[in-house]
């Protein structure tokens, strides 16, 4: 039987068990299996890893309890941005965006980048204009702005006006990573950035080597948390590079890169990684990373707290062998 695999997820933040609503639980958990279900398919029916890291990103920036697509944060002025950003193991093509304002699926754009244009980054306009030449279906304010974004928004100013104290700002960045039944990775990640950020305000995401990168040499990574500090460590390619150089596993290369500089670079980390066996890692300094992953014929894993472990599915040992 050939081996492939996906694993994704929805960001990384600092919480603890109690501090979150059980409902929102439920409905990130339920998003979570959703996408994964999206991604997985693809993989089983013999689609590539980039079709299947998109698949699952999708449907993330479809559901708007993510901060990607529908949904997303608000920036300082009360507006949706997007960074998104997608890597091909096999041939090392990039697609990325920074800055997108009206494009439904930030990520799909990301692809057509990496699939027809010379350039690896687009941003603004310039890439809404690409989207709109190749067909990608574009959305107002009233599609990506939801009600609990913009009460969000309306606290946030309250907060420095003084008059309201916030509590932590949600930060779910959604990412995706798979390894398909020819032996190719995939690396995507998607992000309306963080809340209150500026106007033009680019995070890690779509910076390649920062926030997304993917080697079918050695693996698949997509990164969130606090993009400045993701971006200054080059996370996403340390990891790679801990595991190409230094010999160090997927497992270790991902703890090792979540603490990597923590004395110069604070902030909430999560890195997902996979390697050529279709293993997952993921590292997080936040006790809360909403994650998933599924491996050829196994059951989907989901979790969202520190303590919910991933066992190594058993026919991926069996294959190992
Ligand atoms: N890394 C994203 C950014 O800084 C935010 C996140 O992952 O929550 O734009």
């Amino acid at each position: 039987m050939k081996k492939y695999a996906i694993a994704i997820h929805a960001g990384a933040e600092t919480l603890k068990p109690g501090e979150l609503d059980k409902k929102k639980e439920e409905a990130y958990r339920q998003g979570l299996a959703d996408a994964l279900k999206e991604g997985y398919d693809v993989l089983g029916k013999g689609g590539s890893a980039l079709d299947a890291v998109e698949a699952a990103v999708n449907s993330m920036e479809r559901n708007p309890m993510f901060n990607a697509g529908r949904g997303a944060s608000l920036t300082q002025r009360g507006e949706t941005e997007f960074d998104a950003a997608i890597m091909d193991g096999n041939t090392l093509r990039v697609g990325a965006v920074g800055g997108v304002r009206y494009v439904q699926h930030p990520i799909s754009l990301a692809k057509v980048i990496l699939q027809k244009c010379k350039h690896c980054l687009l941003v603004g306009t310039g890439a809404e204009e690409f989207a709109l030449a190749n067909n990608l279906p574009l959305k107002g304010p009233e599609y990506f702005v939801t009600p609990e974004k913009r009460e969000a928004w309306l606290d946030k100013q309250q907060e420095k006006a003084g008059k309201k104290a916030m509590p932590g700002s949600m930060t779910d960045t959604v990412g995706a990573v798979a390894l398909d039944i020819n032996g190719n990775l995939a690396a995507a990640t998607s992000t309306g950035g963080l809340t209150n950020q500026m106007k033009g305000r680019v995070g890690d995401t779509p910076i390649i080597g920062g926030g997304t990168f993917a080697n079918n040499e050695v693996c698949a990574v997509s990164c969130t948390g606090e993009g400045e500090a993701i971006m200054r460590g080059v996370l996403a390619h340390e990891v790679y590079a801990m595991m190409k150089y230094a010999d160090n596993s997927l497992q270790s290369a991902t703890e090792k890169a979540i603490q990597l500089h923590a004395d110069k670079l604070k902030g909430d980390r999560g890195i997902l990684s996979m390697d050529t066996t279709g293993k997952a890692a993921f590292g997080f300094n936040t006790g809360f990373m909403k994650r998933g992953y599924q491996a050829a014929d196994e059951e989907p894993f989901v979790a969202l707290w520190e303590s919910e472990k991933l066992k190594k599915p058993a026919k991926l040992k069996e294959m190992e062998k």
